[in-house]
């Protein structure tokens, strides 16, 4: 039997935070984003929503938005 598992060669360290986009409002969205903290979620997060979702200023409002919808895994 062939299980499907990824390298851990992506994964640095902790990466207890995560976030998903369909969390934030894009429902239909699968992107999910990882880090070690809830920072760097949402740095990448910003990128995707920039990259993705066309948002080209990102607010303070949508800023916490998302922080709030980060979640951290023990
Ligand atoms: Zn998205």
């Amino acid at each position: 039997m062939a299980t499907i598992t990824k390298p851990d060669s992506t994964n640095k360290g902790n990466e207890n935070y995560s976030f998903r986009c369909a969390d934030a409002g894009f429902t239909g969205c699968s992107w999910e984003a990882k880090g070690s903290s809830p920072d760097e979620v949402l740095q990448k997060a910003e990128q995707h929503g920039r990259e993705q979702h066309n948002l080209t200023s990102i607010d303070d409002q949508t800023r916490d938005k998302v922080r709030s919808k980060i979640r951290h895994a023990a």
